[in-house]
């Protein structure tokens, strides 16, 4: 599939870390903050009817998340993003998978705003309870 990537200021914090990818051929995009976790996103959701629908037209799904906690890690210099919402079982599932993959890691870090301030917490440093207690109430 046709895509270019961009790095662009984040529409929600401002900072210069959000990824926007647009799929030129069939005018979908998607941005993904690494700071924040903004995430915003103009995708087709019946591309599995293209087969099957002779008179098939793209429908479009258009989101938008500006509530958010962004993880971020790093595997043998690779990066690596996820989105975790504002889900508390998310955030027990990254702190799993940081405990399984602690030898693997590089870093591993959650960022998220509380009291209007952003906060990085490193996943690798922290004991389980105090990423708990530091995180906002989800
Ligand atoms: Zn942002």
């Amino acid at each position: 599939m046709g895509s270019v990537q961009d790095i662009i200021d984040c529409p929600m914090c401002g900072d210069n870390e959000a990824i926007e990818t647009i799929y030129y051929k069939t005018n979908e995009f998607e941005i993904n903050c690494l700071r924040c976790g903004y995430n915003k996103s103009n995708l087709i959701i019946n591309l599995d009817q293209i087969k099957i629908d002779l008179h098939w037209i793209p429908v479009y799904k258009r989101v938008i998340n500006k509530n958010g906690v962004a993880f971020r890690y790093k595997i043998k210099g690779q990066n690596h993003f996820v989105r975790a919402g504002s889900k508390r079982n998310k955030i027990n599932q990254i702190i799993s998978f940081v405990k399984q993959n602690k030898n693997y890691l590089a870093t591993a870090e959650i960022n998220f705003k509380k009291y209007g301030k952003w906060v990085t917490i490193d996943l690798l440093k922290e004991e389980e309870k105090s990423i708990l207690q530091a995180m906002p109430n989800l």
